[in-house]
């Protein structure tokens, strides 16, 4: 089998809530989504899905996923994309870093495995744990009122996991997390993202200021350095996301103890292959992960299902159904949540069927 094609439409999801913010006043109204697709000379296509958190969240931006596919895509025709770590390898030796560039890809190659397969892809990742992902809710940077109204509103729709953006006014912070600490069960769990927003003293007070809180603390500050002595003067969980982009920084965040938790986003790390690698390696340590992405929808949120289910359960902290979050269905048979948990499908692949008329003209054709 060769990849004969690979193609790309750009789609626009616009969000129900209007717009997300998170740390240093950054904030996201309509995200730009790129939906690739990988022909093969047997008559299959796959289906892989980008979508940046905006130009500054990550350093990736959606039309570098584009460029990045017509730098990419002629390395790749011919190729076989059963053989991924074979394509991965080409990948990085034909384009150095960019890992979001390649994750579309990746995707779609395993997609293509699972239809040629006849096979989920959760299976050909490990196999199914349990019976349903549990799912997190992120409630974008307000007021402590509104976010603690919010987080009611989303407890109501069954969610039990609740993401708070911070890091922003450390004061206005501890104010965020202790009202909508107040509105939570005791079983439920509260994470503060800070998403690198406070420097090192301000998270120093932050969490001294929460201390007698059950909540989680995820990514203070933008360094690891700086993360890591904020680590060593609490007692709270800790999560590292955005220093944690590869097998390298996982191994060394572990060897220093530096975390409790990491948050793995496919296409930070690169694709299935690669978030894979280092899915198994935090089985293997010990350390709970957050599966995701930097955003996405139907496609995206199909890759998550399939990651999620097939981690063991103990090691699932949290997932995300970003397809909730827009409006904008891009994809026939995506999973959806039911009361805070969504599950894999059971078909070949993905199991996704991308809708075209919703996607538009192709903007990259590599032939
Ligand atoms: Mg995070």
């Amino acid at each position: 089998m060769k990849i004969t094609k690979i193609f790309a439409h750009r789609v626009e999801l616009p969000l129900h809530e209007g717009t997300y913010k998170w740390s240093g006043g950054k904030s996201v109204s309509v995200f730009d989504s790129t939906i690739v697709g990988i022909e093969t000379d047997a008559g299959i296509t796959g289906f892989g899905e980008v979508c940046p958190l905006g130009p500054f969240y990550l350093p990736a931006y959606a039309d570098g996923v584009r460029a990045g596919l017509k730098e990419l895509g002629p390395h790749l025709i011919g190729w076989d994309p059963r053989e991924i770590s074979k394509l991965n390898h080409r990948m990085d030796a034909a384009l150095k870093g960019h890992p979001y560039v390649k994750s579309g890809i990746d995707i779609a190659c395993w997609d293509i495995l699972g239809k040629v397969a006849g096979l989920p892809v959760c299976q050909l990742l490990g196999g199914r744990y349990g019976e349903k992902v549990r799912l997190y809710r992120a409630i974008s940077q307000e007021s402590p009122e509104q976010m603690a109204k919010k987080v009611t509103g989303y407890k109501n729709e069954g969610y039990t996991r609740f993401q708070l953006k911070v890091g922003g006014d450390p004061d206005t912070d501890i104010e965020r997390i202790h009202a909508v600490r107040a509105m939570l069960a005791p079983s439920d769990r509260l994470v503060a993202d800070a998403n690198t927003g406070w420097t090192q003293h301000e998270a120093v007070r932050v969490v001294r200021a929460v201390k007698g809180l059950d909540v989680y603390i995820e990514q203070p500050c933008l360094t690891y350095e700086e993360c890591l002595a904020v680590r060593r003067l609490t007692d709270h969980p800790f999560i590292l996301d955005e220093n944690i982009d590869s097998l390298e920084m996982l191994m060394r965040a572990k060897g220093d103890l530096a975390m409790d938790c990491v948050n793995l986003k496919i296409s930070k790390l690169g694709g299935l292959t690669k978030t894979r690698q280092v899915r198994d390696m935090c089985v293997s340590m010990g350390i709970a992960m957050t599966l995701e992405d930097s955003w996405g929808g139907d496609i995206t949120t199909a890759a998550i299902a399939h990651l999620a289910h097939s981690t063991p359960e103990e090691f699932r902290f949290t997932s995300t159904d970003f397809n909730s979050y827009v409006t904008v269905s891009t994809a026939h048979h995506a999973p959806h949540r039911e009361q805070g948990f969504m599950r894999a499908s059971t078909s070949v692949g993905l199991g996704i069927e991308p809708k075209f008329d919703v996607l538009g003209p192709r903007v990259v054709e590599v032939a």
